[in-house]
């Protein structure tokens, strides 16, 4: 994509009102700033939440949302046309047509899967279509999970390489602590790294219906950041937030910073998109050798594995002392360990280190 790309995500207490019906108005806004800046030379890809309380509004009958996850998924499947309705009616009135993605996590383990949707993407850019993304919650592998959307938006940043990852939701952004409880709570404008006491800050916030919180919009902005995309959490309800939070307005929303390195797709999608299949334990020398040497995983270095993992699987590499130095993509499966004590087990271009600063 170009150099100005944006996935731009809105959560659904956003999308949605208080009886959890579209809210056409916030659609129509947010359509207007996409096609704006569409017409300005920026690649868009929106992703929306908002089915399964959409679909509740319209067969609950008032009655209290239901928990478990196959009527979830069924309620998904009800509100997801009436949430692209609402989106294709947004931006007709503005002339531009939409096409839907409906994306699975699976979609972004596996590599060909992985690509074929990249293309789709940029094929739907190259038509002059808005891709309108969200989770294939109707028939989701796994549970849905409010804050999935967070995660889906970052690995859909990853997946244009889009410039910008833009968190639209119910607060100004990322404070200092949680505003219900505590009154002197503040906007946290910009951040460069994140730290146990951002984690911290984010850790309880959590609204009734609908976002997953902040904890789950820092694990994408910590993905985002490692992309090299920089993230911007904003209100979804200001004035022209989309534009606000790209033009990176002073007061507006927090601006999470890349790091100077920028993971290849290749990396990112090792370290953020597959699920691990196991975890290995690395012995002292082999976790020097790994982090400052840039070698190599071998046998030898293996102190103890878990899991059941054949070759191209990924895998956590840990210390001795637990914590994760490591995720890669397993050249031996672990019945051939012992063949050799120097089998290369991952290899430095499989290797993504996660404890850099
Ligand atoms: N995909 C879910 C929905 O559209 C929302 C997940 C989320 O809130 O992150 O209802």
């Amino acid at each position: 994509m170009t150099s100005r790309s944006v996935v731009v995500k809105i959560g659904t207490t956003s999308v949605t009102d208080d009886r959890g019906n579209v809210a056409h108005e916030v659609l129509a806004a947010l359509a207007a700033d996409v096609v704006a800046l569409r017409d300005e030379g920026w690649s868009l890809v929106v992703v929306t939440s908002g089915a399964i309380t959409a679909g509740w509004a319209e067969v609950g009958g008032g009655r209290a949302r239901p928990r478990d996850a196959t009527t979830l998924q069924a309620v998904s499947a009800v509100g997801q046309p009436l949430l692209m309705h609402a989106w294709r009616d947004a931006f007709a009135a503005l002339g531009a047509p939409v096409g839907q993605v409906l994306l699975a996590p699976l979609d972004f383990s596996h590599r060909g899967q992985y690509l074929h949707a990249r293309g789709t993407l940029e094929a739907l850019a190259g038509l002059g279509v808005v891709a309108i993304v969200n989770e294939n919650d109707a028939v989701a592998d796994e549970e849905i999970h409010f804050g999935d959307n967070d995660r889906l938006a970052a690995l859909v940043a990853n997946l244009v390489g889009a410039s910008h990852l833009v968190l639209l939701t119910d607060t100004d952004g990322l404070l200092t602590a949680d505003p219900r409880l505590d009154a002197t709570a503040t906007l946290i404008e910009e951040v460069t790294a994140l730290d146990a006491n951002l984690l911290e800050a984010a850790g309880s916030s959590r609204s009734g219906v609908g976002s997953g919180g902040m904890a789950s919009k820092l694990a994408a902005a910590h993905m985002a950041m490692w992309s090299g995309v920089t993230t911007v959490i904003a209100p979804a309800r200001a004035n022209h937030s989309l534009r606000q939070a790209l033009e990176g307005k002073p007061g507006f929303g927090t601006t999470f910073y890349p790091r100077p390195e920028r993971l290849s797709a290749r990396k990112s999608w090792i370290a953020f998109a597959v699920a691990s299949r196991g975890t290995i334990v690395v012995n002292e020398g082999a976790e020097h050798a790994l982090e400052e040497g840039g070698r190599s995983l071998l046998r030898v270095g293996v102190e103890s594995f878990t899991g059941s993992f054949v070759e191209g699987d990924a895998v956590e590499v840990r210390g001795l002392d637990g914590q994760t130095i490591a995720k890669g993509l397993v050249r031996a499966s672990a019945e051939t360990f012992y063949e050799s004590e120097d089998v290369v087990v991952v290899h430095r271009d499989d290797l993504v280190l996660l404890r850099r600063p």
